[in-house]
């Protein structure tokens, strides 16, 4: 029933549903974000409670790692279990090798402290524990950067909403203007003079089922900076596009860790918000990766880009109330979808305590489409 590619394990599909390493998803119905695990021992009923509480001591262990990242796998379960609703998407395979993310963890305390380690780290933009770990590893590695920086200026670049699904197309289209609009700003102030980064957003608007695609520019001098905006104002009406001053935007940030922040937000949100109503899209948010497939969502201007952290090494650490326990404890846990909790794989035994918040479910029912976009 399972296969290894590349070392990792990969989904097949049998039947009606599809199965991951230990985990089924029917994505045609609902039912299809019951996971079952089918291989571990976790599987047994009347899992006992909780053996973190011990270590935590404390009831409200809300804030505890193992519970957020739990909440984390909640949220990022469905989310993909949308996403491969979308089944003749071209990034359905990757929708499905990603549902493993997270789905396996170890977990060690030692000295008060816990420690999780993935097994395995999808990296895709649409996963949202990966996605908050890229954010981290960016910000951490330009802060620096950015902290020699004489100054730093935002610059929004925008164009109209586009249908969804001509989104490559008019990324290719940016990109072409991007790179004039840099030639000539590199004639006229020199080439090494304009530190810049660029990344780009993509917003959606699930009514007209039309994306906004968008650029974030910091650049180092107020010159460079207005300048692209200026030209990108040029060029944009000489290609026909109709843009508006009032989305083109300059402002000057004075923190860099503020600046890498901003510069290094998600491609694009989960969740639509419109006039204060949350709504979901599954179709739209499968043309946004579909339509940035392959394209380089940062890039630098006159610096390095600096080396990415080594993957397989991402861990998350959380300091746990000393309750005297000396020894040093791990274990392997799996998710456990009908309960959303994490299990160790051993014993069945439950060692997060998620707890879903009323808005909590309320967003899940609004993904599974059970409930309609509302106000919050
Ligand atoms: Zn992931």
């Amino acid at each position: 029933m399972f296969f290894e590619e590349n070392g990792l394990p990969v989904a097949a599909s049998l039947g009606g549903g599809i199965y991951t390493l230990g985990v089924e998803y029917h994505p045609a119905s609902d039912a299809g974000l019951q996971a079952n695990f089918v291989n571990t021992a976790a599987n047994n009923e009347g899992s006992k409670r909780n053996l973190f509480d011990i270590t935590a001591n404390n009831a409200g262990s809300k804030n505890r790692n193992i519970d957020k990242s739990a909440k984390l796998q909640d949220f990022g379960y469905h989310i993909k279990g949308e996403l491969l609703k979308q089944c003749y998407s071209d990034r359905f395979s990757s929708y499905k090798k990603s549902t493993l993310c997270g789905s396996e963890v170890e977990v060690t305390l030692a000295d008060g402290i816990t420690k999780i380690k993935y097994n395995y780290l999808c990296r895709q933009k649409w996963c949202p524990r990966c996605n908050r770990i890229r954010s981290a590893e960016l910000i951490n590695a330009y802060v620096p950067i950015l902290s020699s920086w004489d100054a730093l200026y935002m610059v929004t670049l925008t164009v109209r909403n586009v249908n969804a699904l001509d989104l490559k197309d008019k990324l290719s289209e940016m990109q072409h203007r991007f790179r004039n609009i840099m030639r000539t700003i590199h004639r006229r102030l020199g080439t090494s003079a304009v530190r810049a980064i660029k990344t780009i957003e993509v917003t959606a608007n699930n009514e007209t089922k039309t994306v906004h695609p968008h650029y974030h520019i910091l650049a180092e001098s107020k010159e460079a900076a207005l300048m692209l905006r200026d030209l990108w104002m040029e060029r944009s009406k000489q290609a026909g596009d109709v843009v508006v001053w009032a989305a083109q935007d300059v402002a000057r940030i004075n923190s860099p860790e503020e600046a890498a922040k901003e510069i290094f937000k998600y491609l694009t949100k989960f969740l639509i918000k419109t006039d204060g109503k949350i709504a979901f899209d599954g179709w739209l948010l499968d043309k946004i990766y579909v339509g940035t497939y392959r394209k380089h969502l940062i890039q630098t201007f006159a610096f390095e880009k600096p080396k990415e952290d080594d993957e397989s090494e991402v861990e998350e650490q959380e300091a746990v109330v000393d309750d005297g326990m000396p020894s040093t404890q791990s274990f392997s846990a799996a998710w456990k979808a009908e309960i959303n909790q994490y299990v160790i794989k051993a014993t069945g035994e439950i060692i997060s305590s998620h707890d879903r918040s009323k808005t909590f479910q309320r967003i899940l029912a609004i993904i599974k489409g059970e409930e309609p976009p509302r106000t919050r």
